[in-house]
């Protein structure tokens, strides 16, 4: 079923999390050991992240370094048929425009077709690590826009290849993210929902949203969404602290604000393990709050650890 579908037949708030693909050479059983503590609450669905390739420094002769470009976590595709096939859940991937070309776009969304995935999370990709910018491929989609318009010239069986004989028209639900503190590259709030807009516009069926912790930050954005004709389901992003380390690390890559309060009481954590508790606590007081307010699913970023969550859903579901 589509996301769509399970977000309009839903009679409350919903349920669903994130997975990223275990690191090169890992078995698919550490995402199946996630996956298992969190089946008993009923995700309505799970997506799974993508993530492109990227230089690596590896150590070479005479203690030089070597840049490597590799895919550290690869297998998004087979992962996302493994899962649907095991569990018999929707299941998520996301598709970037990072390091494809349209032609590869569009043999990717063949795969996910032929495999009976009928769900995609569309996103740019992040920016280059090294390089500092998002650089696409020759030949590639530059925004998420594009690549949404790709995937939706399909659903009309509108293919690059306008030369075919009978082209078959997909069938994908396309979810593009959405940010309430503002993409870190946007020039301004006014002009990242324009471009969000435009997401929308060319056929988005929902909007999933980067990490909050402050819940007044997400009700805000979403009162801009619906003000400049955003009317498509707006589902609000989650992510538990769990580290000490993430008083910094995340503002500093995902562009979010800590409330003071937060920090106040991280600062105070011995160590990760009372981190970890806090950012339960935390998040357990956020999704209540999110769920009375009847939003339509909770999404949950698992980071590929799923005790947390655990915790938090036994408690808000
Ligand atoms: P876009 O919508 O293309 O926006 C990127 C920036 O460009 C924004 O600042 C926007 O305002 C601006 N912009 C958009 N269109 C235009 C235009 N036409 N002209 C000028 N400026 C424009 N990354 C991964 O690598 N893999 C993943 O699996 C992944 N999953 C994610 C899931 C969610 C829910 C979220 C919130 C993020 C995810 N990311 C993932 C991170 C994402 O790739 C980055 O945040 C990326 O920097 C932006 O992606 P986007 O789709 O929002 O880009």
């Amino acid at each position: 079923m589509k996301v769509i579908e399970h977000i309009n037949n839903a009679k409350s708030t919903l349920f669903s999390f994130e997975l990223l693909p275990p690191l090169k050479g890992s078995t698919l059983q550490t995402i199946f050991d996630t996956i298992d503590p969190l089946m008993g609450f009923n995700p309505a669905y799970i997506n799974v992240t993508y993530h492109r390739e990227e230089v690596v420094y590896r150590p070479g002769a005479n203690g030089s370094l070597i840049p490597t470009v590799l895919r550290r976590r690869p297998g998004t595709v087979g992962i996302t048929a493994a899962i649907q096939h095991k569990y018999k859940v929707d299941v998520v991937p996301h598709i970037i425009c990072g390091g494809f070309t349209q032609q590869e776009t569009e043999d990717a969304l063949i795969d996910l077709d032929f495999l009976g995935i009928h769900n995609i999370l569309v996103v740019r990709g992040d920016a280059d690590k090294i390089v500092g910018k998002f650089e696409a491929k020759a030949g590639g989609h530059r925004y998420a826009v594009q690549l949404v318009k790709q995937a939706i010239a399909m659903n009309k069986g509108a293919y690059l290849d306008e030369c075919l004989e009978k082209p078959n028209p997909t069938n994908f639900c396309v979810g593009v993210a959405g940010y309430p503190e503002k993409h870190a590259e946007a020039p301004n709030v006014t002009s990242d929902l324009q471009r969000l807009k435009e997401k929308v516009d060319a056929g988005a069926d929902y909007i999933v949203t980067q990490m909050f912790f402050d819940n007044s930050k997400f009700f805000e954005f979403e009162k801009h969404c619906r003000e400049i004709g955003i009317t498509v389901p707006i589902i609000p992003g989650i992510k538990p602290i769990s580290l000490k380390e993430h008083l910094s690390i995340l503002p500093r890559i995902f562009n979010v604000h800590l409330p003071q309060e937060l920090v106040t009481d991280l600062e105070k954590c011995a160590d990760n393990k009372a981190a970890k508790e806090l950012g339960v606590e935390w998040a357990v007081a956020q999704a209540k709050e999110l769920k009375e307010k009847g939003v339509p699913s909770i999404h949950f970023y698992t980071m590929g650890k799923s005790d947390n969550i655990v915790k938090i859903a036994r408690r808000v579901y």
